[in-house]
């Protein structure tokens, strides 16, 4: 490792302690984290949330650049191998990328804003390994029943598609206890409350 990225890495680690904070929200697919996260920017509205870049199909009524950035699997690989991402896994397998681009956090957190990201229980090791501080934050489902209800619910996915998602889901929740924090989304308001003030907490 040269001294260009050995300045680069302690820059980027010196600024999550010394500015605005890297939060890392992550949880199994239905247990709420979307809704939670809404709320979460209701109560804590100082926060900026990243926007992730996938190479899934937008759903009904998501808009580019708000819910994610919409790739093509070729555009997705030629900004991975150009170095762009902080972080980027195929979630669900089958090819489906999600990544966090470096252009949503450094600059964020160079100017002192905390910012919120929502991802996977693999993307969070992987930031965690270069953002030392990060607070790390873990959203589990009142019950398997409900986590399961609820990704029924959407109704967007196959059959197929939705048994791998269970099967994800079952597998995140085994990393639970890898975070800092734990918050049981068993209501909203108090999990979003209780998120909000585990953030204010780290940022005085
Ligand atoms: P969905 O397809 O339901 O929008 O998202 C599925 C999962 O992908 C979510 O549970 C979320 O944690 C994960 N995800 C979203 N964005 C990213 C990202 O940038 N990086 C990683 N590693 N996972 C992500």
């Amino acid at each position: 490792m040269g001294p260009t990225t050995d300045n680069f890495e302690s820059r980027q680690v010196m600024s999550a302690v010394g500015r605005g904070k890297l939060i890392v929200i992550s949880g199994p697919s239905g247990a709420g984290k979307s809704t939670l996260l809404k709320e979460l920017c209701t109560r804590c509205p100082h926060l900026s949330v990243s926007v992730s870049a996938t190479t899934r199909p937008p759903r009904p009524g998501e808009r580019e650049g708000v819910d994610y950035y919409f790739l093509t699997p070729e555009e997705f690989e030629r900004r991975r191998l150009a170095g762009e991402f902080l972080e980027c896994y195929e979630v669900f397998g089958r090819g489906t990328w999600y990544g966090t681009l470096q252009s949503e956090v450094a600059p964020s957190l160079e100017a002192g804003e905390s910012i919120v990201l929502e991802i996977d229980v693999q993307g969070a090791m992987a930031v965690l390994d270069r953002y030392r501080d990060a607070i790390t934050i873990f959203v589990q489902p009142s019950s398997p029943a409900e986590l399961e209800r609820r990704l029924r619910g959407r109704g967007t996915e196959s059959e197929e598609a939705m048994q791998r998602r269970l099967e994800v889901a079952r597998r995140e929740l085994e990393f639970a206890d890898r975070y800092r924090h734990q918050v049981v989304n068993d209501d909203v308001d108090r999990a979003a409350q209780e998120i909000c003030d585990i953030i204010r907490s780290k940022e005085v």
